[in-house]
């Protein structure tokens, strides 16, 4: 599935140098964007950078100050948002507290006007779908946080909109939770063969259920990919530290070819692999590592110059992992991750060891300064 990567398929969603103002303020900035149908397509970015803004503009709640949004090769503008086949789900979940987890399912339905029996039917086989078909009678007060969010998700697909818009829908769930309820909305999401478009600023979230991700900032998008693309291949220093951890090595370009890149700077020497980003001989770039790709060990790693020595400073057991910040002598300090393979490590490294961190030149992301 990568419709995106095909020059003949049709954008689902397209905006065209969409702007959005509030009086000076500019929330979305000439901003343009293809979406495929059933794509699970994530905004994500730090808070303020306009993600609402654009998933508002979709569902119809804002008219873009200049630029175009079309659904499905139709033009949106001056479409009120009950004629567009979108549904949006809040942040909030918005359930009438008064009425029945099954009412509230049903309120859109009864609204079209869509005759009992059928409305039955279909509150039906929503509750089935996420699970909640003890709790038709309870209200929402009656309900966990996790079950209102699936009433909240049943209540918006109920309708069978084209496309959910989805605004932080996890954001009220506890850690758990969210991890499983993350899987029942892919699963969901493949099942109605629905388009996705979800605002998160989680990165885990995104990561875990997009087909792919727009990365934004200040009311632009600086990248968009599949999560493998954005984690692998970030564009820019936002895009690497915002998505993941990352250690960053400074320096100037000595030699550059064939895909690599070697610099020189404060840390040492070091080589790279040109990914998103090419600087030329003689510029500043930086290096992007990743702490799993780095490879711990007691002696000086042979066969690599990519390497750097100091002195164990943190170590975080995490279960799955264990976290390693080694103090260069500069005093920058770079970050290792180990999966915890053993259940008892034997000879474990300890704090204020002297040792190595070193990376393969695949591992070391060239990004532009
Ligand atoms: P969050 O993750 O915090 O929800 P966001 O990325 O969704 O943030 P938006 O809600 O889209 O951000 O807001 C983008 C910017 O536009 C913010 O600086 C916000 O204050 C501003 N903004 C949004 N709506 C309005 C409005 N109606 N009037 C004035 N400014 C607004």
């Amino acid at each position: 599935f990568a419709p995106w990567n095909d020059p003949a398929a049709k954008p689902y969603i397209s905006f065209r140098n969409v702007s959005k103002r509030f009086g000076d303020f500019t929330a979305v900035d000439n901003l343009s964007l293809d979406v495929y149908e059933r794509e699970f397509f994530s905004l994500l970015g730090p808070s303020g950078c306009g993600k609402t803004t654009l998933l508002r503009m979709l569902a119809g709640f804002e008219e873009p100050t200049e630029g175009e949004l079309y659904l499905d090769g139709q033009p949106l503008k001056g479409v009120p948002p009950h004629r567009r086949p979108v549904n949006m789900m809040f942040q909030s979940y918005a359930l009438f507290p008064h009425m029945s987890v099954a009412d509230n399912i049903a309120f859109g339905l009864k609204q079209d006007g869509m005759p009992k029996e059928e409305r039955e039917e279909r509150v039906a086989q929503m509750l089935r779908l996420v699970k909640l078909e003890e709790f038709a009678r309870r209200k929402p007060h009656q309900l966990s946080g996790g079950q209102r969010q699936r009433v909240a998700l049943a209540r918006s697909v109920a309708k069978r909109p084209k496309l959910l818009i989805l605004d932080e829908p996890l954001g009220a769930l506890d850690k758990k939770l969210r991890e499983e309820t993350q899987f029942e909305l892919m699963d969901l999401q493949q099942e109605l063969g629905l388009t996705f478009m979800i605002v998160t600023h989680d990165q885990e979230e995104a990561m875990t259920m997009s087909d792919r991700i727009a990365v934004m900032d200040r009311g632009v998008i600086v990248q968009v990919g599949t999560p493998a693309e954005i984690y692998e291949a970030p564009n820019s220093r936002y895009v690497a530290d915002f998505i993941g951890s990352v250690n960053l090595v400074e320096g100037r370009v000595v030699s550059s070819g064939d895909g690599h890149v070697v610099i020189d700077g404060p840390d040492g020497r070091f080589v790279g692999a040109v990914r998103s980003c090419a600087p030329a001989d003689g510029e500043t770039a930086w290096f992007a590592i990743r702490p799993e790709k780095m490879h711990v060990s007691r002696g000086k790693p042979e066969g690599t110059v990519n390497a750097f020595e100091g002195e164990v400073w943190d170590i975080a057991y995490l279960g799955d992992m264990t976290i390693i910040n080694v103090k260069l002598d500069s005093g920058k300090v770079v970050q290792a991750s180990m999966i915890n393979r053993s259940r008892l490590v034997e000879d474990p490294i300890g704090y204020e060891e002297r040792v190595w961190l070193s990376f393969d030149e695949d591992a070391g992301i060239v990004l532009d300064r």
